[in-house]
């Protein structure tokens, strides 16, 4: 699961809750970034 950090509050917000509103439900802002904490895993089969 992705999450988004509001640019402007630096609230964190999960993609589910941006399908709906692309929107911060805290400051209402329009901007999201992706913090880079996530790491891929890659499976070879
Ligand atoms: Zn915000």
């Amino acid at each position: 699961m992705a999450i988004y950090k509001c640019f402007k509050c630096g609230k964190q917000i999960s993609h589910k809750a941006l399908e709906k509103r692309f929107v911060c439900p805290t400051c209402g802002s329009k901007m999201f970034f992706k913090p880079r904490k996530h790491i891929v895993k890659i499976k070879a089969v």
